[in-house]
């Protein structure tokens, strides 16, 4: 049986959200989907990728997996469930833009920075999926500046991104500029969004429009 507060929770969404909202939801559910960013970010339940960014249903066409990881292009692999979302949001919904959302307190992150990834299960999957973690470099600034948990989530969501890069249809698209590749990092305590700059590769804080 569904948890009460859940079945309690869907019947405020249909009477107070969804009847308010009708008419948006039956357009999108005959016109279908156009989000304006892919966004990629951490199972990790404390991260409402909706509620940061205060989008819409429809807005965002988001992907969570454990520590908001993108493996490198492995055309040979076998169920690429991230590599397969990043697939259709970029080729069939065109999406303009592709964030990598990391944060603060990532336990993902951290079970690869204190280095108890080999002690888990073996032929787990977790294990396995934190290997996308292996050879992960903080940054000296990052690591004086913010301490080592977050500099490591920083050069987790440093490396997403390049590993975005080797795909061939993101590759393309990013040369002809019909897409563009963002990084940030949400601070759970303090609510800060910082944004991985370009030019100075560095985290910093989203500056005003
Ligand atoms: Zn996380």
């Amino acid at each position: 049986m569904l948890p009460k507060n859940l079945a309690e929770g869907y019947r405020r969404f249909v009477r107070d959200t969804h009847a308010k909202d009708r008419g948006r939801y039956i357009q999108l559910a005959e016109l279908g989907q156009t989000p304006g960013a892919m966004v990629i970010a951490c199972c990790d339940a404390r991260v409402d990728v909706s509620a940061i960014f205060d989008a819409e249903p429809g807005a965002l066409f988001i992907m969570r997996n454990v520590a908001n990881l993108v493996p490198p292009y492995e055309p040979e692999g076998k169920y690429h469930g991230t590599s397969a979302a990043v697939e259709y949001a970029a080729t069939a919904l065109k999406v303009p833009h592709l964030i990598v959302l990391g944060h603060s307190h990532c336990g993902g992150v951290d079970t690869y920075r204190r280095g108890v990834r080999d002690k888990l299960p073996e032929h787990g999957f977790i294990g396995r999926w934190l290997t996308l973690l292996d050879n992960l470099k903080p940054v000296e600034s990052d690591i004086f500046a913010y301490g080592d948990e977050m500099a490591f989530e920083f050069a987790a969501v440093r490396s997403s991104i390049a590993n975005l890069r080797t795909f061939p249809f993101i590759k393309k698209r990013l040369e002809s500029g019909l897409l563009t590749l963002h990084g940030l990092h949400f601070d759970l305590g303090s609510g800060e969004l910082l944004s991985l700059e370009e030019d100075t590769g560095r985290f910093e804080a989203l500056s005003e429009p």
